[in-house]
């Protein structure tokens, strides 16, 4: 396995107004090479001074960075091998798009320098690669702010680094505009392959850009994993709850068989779902579901009872609310049209066993 980075037992120490606080807290990940990985989690959980420390912006208190096997934990930011788009683009005002990245391009004193034509040309390539060929020739300010946004990534790009590191890059931009970059950023990453690492709080961004996502919560990271494994098979109530709409019932241990769990939900019925290893019986555990995978019909054990107490639509399918008997609530989304409820009348829904995370505390 080749790793781009290494972070091992990272630590980063901020002097407060009366104590020392942790910002980063004995962080250690591997980032393979050609890699996209976010780092995800809300404001202050330390993923922007995580990333400065791998960028050399910031000197950790403790721990070391390897970038392809090389401790780097002392090198400056500019004999590390990779470059760094903030959201705040930094483009000159009164160069044109070629020339703010052809000045990026000679900028690289730890490079050999190239000739006029090899700037021209690659300047040239990557404008062409960010779709942005026509828009050579204009100042910043005759650019959209998506466009200023591509040139500022042409701009880290340009210079070839193996890796580039993004501090959320598309804080700025409207929805539209962010979704359209989105997909032109893996668009790029698929086609250059380096190693990208996007700091975000934006959980649809990292979900739907990222090879894998680290979520960060306290200067820790909790989940290291696939989209679809933080999404489907977090491993904790926070994470569970931090990438979408999750319903996390109370419930305890009855029976136990191979990997297969009967688990009494409080003041509710039973319902049969895989557990993880370890547990023992009368344990207390978490249940935990998305609101997209309760069905309202069809075929299905680990029917919960309840009654409805509010629709809210949401354009392609609506979201249920309904009170369980003990007064938990939990969300169940359904197609439109699907289920027929007025406020107070029983409802029934049914989990798949394979829906369920069982979660220890
Ligand atoms: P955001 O999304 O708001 O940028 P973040 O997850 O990127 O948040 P960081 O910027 O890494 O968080 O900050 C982590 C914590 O460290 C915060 O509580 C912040 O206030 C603190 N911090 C960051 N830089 C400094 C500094 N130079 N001095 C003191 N505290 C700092």
């Amino acid at each position: 396995m080749s790793y781009a980075i290494r972070l091992i037992d990272l630590e980063k120490h901020f002097q407060g107004d009366r104590n020392v606080f942790k910002a980063v807290d004995r962080l250690s990940m591997d980032i393979q090479s050609g890699e996209f990985v976010s780092l995800l989690g809300s404001s202050g959980c330390g993923k922007t001074t995580t990333l400065r420390m791998i960028a050399g912006l910031e000197m950790p208190s403790s721990g070391q960075i390897l970038v392809n096997g090389t401790d780097v934990t002392d090198w400056p930011a500019s004999k590390r091998d990779m470059r760094m788009m903030f959201q705040d683009l930094a483009l000159f005002p009164h160069m044109t798009v070629e020339e703010n990245i052809a000045f990026g391009l000679t900028l690289r004193s730890s490079r050999p320098r190239l000739g006029r034509d090899e700037v021209r040309k690659r300047v040239a390539d990557y404008l062409d690669l960010a779709h942005m060929g026509s828009f050579a020739k204009r100042l910043p300010h005759q650019l959209s702010g998506g466009q200023r946004q591509r040139v500022a990534l042409v701009r880290a790009l340009a210079t070839e680094p193996s890796i580039v590191l993004f501090d959320e890059p598309l804080g700025a931009l409207d929805a539209g505009l962010r979704r359209a970059m989105q997909l032109e950023l893996k668009r790029i990453h698929a086609a250059l392959r380096k190693t990208f690492v996007f700091v975000t709080h934006d959980q649809d961004e990292a979900l739907s850009m990222s090879d894998r996502i680290a979520v960060m919560h306290g200067g820790k990271i909790l989940q290291y994993d696939t989209p679809e494994a933080i999404y489907d098979r977090p491993n904790c109530r926070y994470v569970a709850q931090f990438m979408g709409a999750a319903n996390l019932l109370d419930a305890s241990v009855e029976r136990l068989d191979g990997g297969e769990g009967m688990l009494r939900l409080d003041g509710l019925g039973a319902i049969v779902a895989p557990v993880p290893d370890g547990l023992g019986v009368g344990q207390k555990v978490t249940v935990m579901f998305r609101a997209d995978r309760a069905l309202f019909t069809g075929e299905g054990i680990n029917w919960i009872d309840g009654e409805h107490r509010q629709s809210v639509f949401l354009g392609n399918r609506m979201e249920h609310v309904v009170g369980l008997p003990g007064g938990q609530e939990v969300t169940v989304e359904a197609k439109i049209g699907e289920t027929l409820v007025v406020p107070g009348a029983a409802v029934r829904f049914a989990v798949r066993p394979a829906d369920i995370r069982v979660l220890v505390h």
